[in-house]
């Protein structure tokens, strides 16, 4: 039997639907073990991983001697008989009758064994095809496609704002900036602006696009290029645009859990958070949450945190000790499963010793939160402690939003802003409000805010003709992928992240 035979490819995942028929498959040796008269080979081709099982008496030769030599990544063909396994994975196995080597790779860098943060980044091409990326990037793409169904199931148009833009809407200081024909540019910090006349001009719409934000600082949350989800529309107010953010994260979160059930399952995720995202969200106002941080209960919760740290480091550094004494005595097999799940504790004690290193400043400056402060990412992941859902906090001091919010008709100080603040510690995945419609208040704003009239004035046109309220929000697509997935660091939320010292692959 040989290979040019006119078989058709299958995927691995189509595989379950192909039990007792010859298939052929094409893809790469994820893993390999064996015995003197039986191979086993685990081949990915992107879509699942299979086992492909082949048998010394049954190959010629040149096929096992080929099959013996293979290494890690190396791509392969495989022609074979599918039988049901339930102990597989996908609860299928081949097996081999013919087998091509397409590639012999050369000795791969990424081994099953601990690597760190840096290096896998630097090799982030490659590292791409490790099983925890697959689920993750799967993910992304179903949290792409039900953020397309939702709206567009709502009437709303997508339609894109332009990258390069002449003024900054937020200060200079967090611009990448760049030349236009001997212009100066900046490449878009947010659609916003543009979706506003675009809503005026087909009433609801969003856009999706890169977005960059030149922040110095390093945090778990912030890319410098990153993926932004802007719907504006016509007509709405701070609390139609808070209930639209609800049934919108639910219908993302809905898709996921229900279609991509083998990828949280190889993240290891625990979905019962996610199960109980469903309008309504707890909401409350800013002054609420200033009250909130500055609480005892706040306080309270931190040292219990810390408490299950200490319980959780104990625990794994037992586990740890325990398993490193059974690696000696381990079989093969045993040892790699072994030293994967070392890799993991390590990883998971890091995580552990750098929460314990911060609890206790973040609890510090909640105690000491002054009304009229911006919160930080700490003060945001203690408020959504407090709640076992998503948690949209509104009408935040109008001093520290941008010049287009619109003030609460009921208190001045304070603009018809809102977050939606993800739980288990996220934070904020949302960040909208209902904007300011009258044009001598948004000139006076602008004025307020250091900004040319100039520069904005065909957003000023906006308010000329027609002005009607209008409220939309931004959703930062890695933000809420880091979420769903529970990522440590947003920068596994996207294939090739861009932040401060990381341009490269
Ligand atoms: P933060 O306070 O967390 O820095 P922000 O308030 O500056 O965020 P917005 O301007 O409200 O962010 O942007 C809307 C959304 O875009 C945010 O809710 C978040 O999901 C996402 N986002 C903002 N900045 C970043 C970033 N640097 N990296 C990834 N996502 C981001
Ligand atoms: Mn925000």
């Amino acid at each position: 039997m040989d290979q040019s035979e006119n078989i058709d490819a299958v995927t691995i995942e189509e595989l379950p639907s192909c039990v007792g028929q010859r298939v052929k498959i094409q893809g790469w040796v994820y893993n390999q073990r064996g015995s003197r008269t039986l191979t086993f080979l685990i081949v990915r081709d992107g879509t699942g991983i299979v086992q492909c099982v082949g048998n010394k008496e049954e190959l010629d030769d040149d096929t096992w001697a080929q099959i013996q030599q293979l290494t890690q990544e190396s791509s392969v063909s495989v022609i074979g008989t599918v039988s049901a396994d339930d102990r597989q994975e996908g609860g299928v196995e081949v097996a081999i009758e013919s087998f091509r080597l397409i590639a012999l790779a050369e000795e791969y860098p990424i081994t099953k064994k601990e690597h760190g943060i840096e290096f896998l980044m630097n090799n982030r091409h490659l590292w791409l095809r490790s099983r925890r990326t697959w689920a993750v990037l799967r993910i992304r793409n179903r949290v792409v496609m039900a953020i397309h169904e939702f709206f567009q199931s709502q009437g709303f148009i997508q339609l894109d704002s332009p990258i390069f833009t002449a003024n900054a809407v937020e200060g200079t200081t967090t611009l990448f900036g760049t030349e236009f024909f001997g212009e100066t540019a900046y490449l878009t910090q947010s659609g916003q602006l543009h979706g506003e006349a675009m809503a005026m001009a087909f009433g609801k719409i969003y856009t999706f696009g890169p977005t960059f934000r030149a922040e110095k600082s390093k945090t778990r949350r912030h890319l410098s290029e990153f993926w932004m989800i802007e719907p504006e529309m016509a007509f709405y107010d701070l609390d139609m645009d808070m209930a639209l953010s609800e049934q919108f994260l639910a219908h993302v979160v809905g898709a996921v859990l229900s279609e991509c059930s083998e990828e949280l399952r190889v993240l290891g995720r625990d979905t019962a958070v996610l199960e109980r995202v469903s309008p309504p969200f707890p909401r409350i106002s800013y002054s609420e949450a200033v009250e909130i941080l500055r609480s005892k209960e706040t306080a309270q919760m931190v040292s219990e945190k810390l408490v299950e740290l200490d319980t959780e480091a104990a625990a794994l550094k037992i586990e740890l000790v325990d398993g490193k004494r059974a690696h000696g005595q381990a079989k093969k097999g045993e040892k790699r499963r072994l030293d994967r799940r070392f890799a993991e504790i390590n990883q998971r004690l890091g995580e552990i010793e750098e929460d314990q290193r911060n609890y206790p400043s973040w609890a510090e400056s909640a105690a000491n939160f002054e009304w009229g402060g911006d919160f930080g990412g700490s003060d945001e992941t203690l408020l959504t402690w407090h709640y076992e859902r998503p948690l949209i906090v509104h009408r935040f001091p109008a001093a520290i939003k941008a010049f287009y919010m619109k003030r609460d008709p009921d208190d001045d100080r304070v603009a018809l802003g809102m977050d939606v603040l993800a739980p288990e510690g996220y934070g904020e995945i949302i960040g909208g409000g209902e904007r300011a419609t009258d044009l001598a208040f948004l000139k006076s704003q602008l004025a307020h805010h250091g900004l040319s009239e100039a520069a904005f004035d065909w957003y000023l046109d906006l308010r000329r003709y027609g002005s009607v309220p209008h409220a939309g929000f931004g959703l930062g697509l890695e933000r809420i992928v880091a979420w769903i997935c529970n990522l440590h660091h947003i920068r596994e939320a996207i294939p090739f992240p861009r932040l401060m010292g990381r341009l490269t692959p």
